[in-house]
C-alpha cells in the first residue's frame, strides 16, 4: 500500500471495530483512502487492541494446566464419556453442583478439556467455600 501523503485535509471522527470513535485523517494524496478506511473501521483502535490482548493473556493464565485442573476437581466428581459413531467423543463432568459438557478426539483429551471447562466455569477459585448453615 502507498504511503499517503501531503497535508493532511479532513479528520473525520470514525466508529471502529471496537466501537470507539477515532480520527481519520484525509490526506491530499491518497490512492488507497477508500482501502485505509476499510481497514480503520474493520480493526480496533490502539486502545481495545492493547485492552483485548491483556484480558486474552490473563484469560490464558487463568486456564489451569492439565495436573492442575484435575486437582481442583471436589470429590465425588463424576466423568462419563461415550464414544460416537463418528468416532469422536462426547463426555460431561459433574463436581460440586456444576456440570459441564464437551467433545474430544479421544478421553484422554476430553478429560483434560472436561476438567479445565469445570474449573473454568467455577470462575477459578480452587479454595471451596464452606456451605453456609441453614436457618
Ligand atoms: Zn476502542
Amino acid at each position: 500500500m502507498g504511503v499517503p501523503s501531503g497535508e493532511i485535509v479532513a479528520r473525520p471522527m470514525v466508529a471502529r471495530a471496537c466501537g470507539c470513535l477515532q480520527e481519520f485523517q484525509h490526506y491530499a494524496v491518497d490512492k488507497y483512502r477508500a482501502q485505509r478506511l476499510a481497514k480503520f473501521q474493520k480493526t480496533r483502535c490502539t486502545v481495545c487492541v492493547a485492552k483485548l490482548v491483556e484480558e486474552q493473556r490473563q484469560a490464558a493464565a487463568a486456564i489451569p494446566k492439565k495436573g492442575e485442573a484435575f486437582q481442583l476437581l471436589p470429590t465425588g466428581t463424576q466423568v462419563s464419556m461415550t464414544r460416537k459413531p463418528d468416532g469422536s467423543w462426547s463426555g460431561t463432568l459433574a463436581g460440586g453442583g456444576t456440570s459441564v459438557e464437551a467433545v474430544g478426539d479421544g478421553p484422554q483429551g476430553l478429560s483434560v478439556t472436561l476438567a479445565r471447562l469445570w474449573v473454568t466455569a467455577r470462575g477459578s477459585r480452587p479454595a471451596p467455600r464452606p456451605a453456609p448453615k441453614p436457618g
